[in-house]
């Protein structure tokens, strides 16, 4: 678990207008972060430089307090999930999950991997389907692979990309019901990205509006959508 503090984050690409422009905020641990906002505002652009995938211009990014402008994405402990996550086509829907702590050789022993793999897989609802493969699961299976992986690592903190974005209007019911049990069960610190007022609505504990780049404002959803 872990705070992140955004503090006046830009971002410019060669010389043009920034992408971000003087960001701050404060994401408390625990706290269920959603970013808002038309497209290119910089919503995909904040996140990439808060898992590391992007240099920060100038400001400064806190995780726990401590400066992370400089670490590399392994160095953070974060997970994105990504909307199209990359899934290995040729290894079941077991062993895509325990892949994060293969990759940490020898720090997990089998037995806690096959501990580790199925609480994920029982929250995540996938613990009928460990043998399959992901070219015969659902849109919406493949996406709970995905955050199965993120559990598993136990990171100190969800980074979502408009994760449900590419659902028939169902499964993302579904799934973002699942999303905020898991968060209650959970309390991971998360920062994530939608179009869906919706979702903004029900997921977040917060939600932050940005506007070419430029944080409009940041308040509960209860005072975003109930105002006058
Ligand atoms: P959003 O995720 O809200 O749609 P982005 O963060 O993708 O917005 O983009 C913010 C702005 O930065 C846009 O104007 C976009 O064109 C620009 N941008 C994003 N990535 C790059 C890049 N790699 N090189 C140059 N400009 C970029
Ligand atoms: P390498 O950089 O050594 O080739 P990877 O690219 O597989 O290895 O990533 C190594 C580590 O970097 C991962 O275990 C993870 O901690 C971190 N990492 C890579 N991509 C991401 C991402 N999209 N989100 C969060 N962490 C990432």
């Amino acid at each position: 678990m872990s705070s992140i503090q955004l503090k006046n984050i830009v971002k410019k690409y060669g010389d043009g207008f920034p992408a971000v422009n003087d960001v701050s905020l404060d994401i408390a641990d625990g706290e269920f972060m959603i970013l808002v906002g038309p497209s290119g505002c910089g919503k995909s652009t904040l996140l990439r430089m808060v898992v590391g995938l992007e240099d920060i211009t100038s400001g400064d990014l806190e995780i726990n307090g401590k400066r992370v402008n400089d670490l590399a994405p392994r160095d953070r402990n974060l997970a994105m999930v990504f909307q199209n996550y990359a899934l290995y086509p040729h290894l079941t829907v077991f062993e895509n999950i325990a892949f994060p702590l293969r990759l940490s050789k020898g720090t997990h022993s089998e037995d806690e991997i096959q501990r580790k793999v199925r609480e994920a897989s029982k929250m995540l609802e996938l613990d009928d389907h460990l043998d399959r493969k992901p070219g015969n699961l659902s849109g919406g299976q493949r996406q709970r692979v995905a955050m199965g992986r993120a559990i598993v690592r136990e990171a100190d903190a969800f980074l979502f990309d408009e994760p449900l974005s590419n659902l028939d209007a169902k499964l993302r019911g579904q799934m973002r019901t699942e999303i905020a049990r898991m968060q209650r069960r959970l309390g991971i610190t998360t920062i994530y990205v939608t179009h869906d007022q919706t979702e903004a609505m029900t997921l977040g504990d917060r939600v932050a509006v940005l506007k070419k780049g430029v944080l409009q404002q940041c308040a509960s959803p209860r005072e975003l959508y109930e105002q006058p």
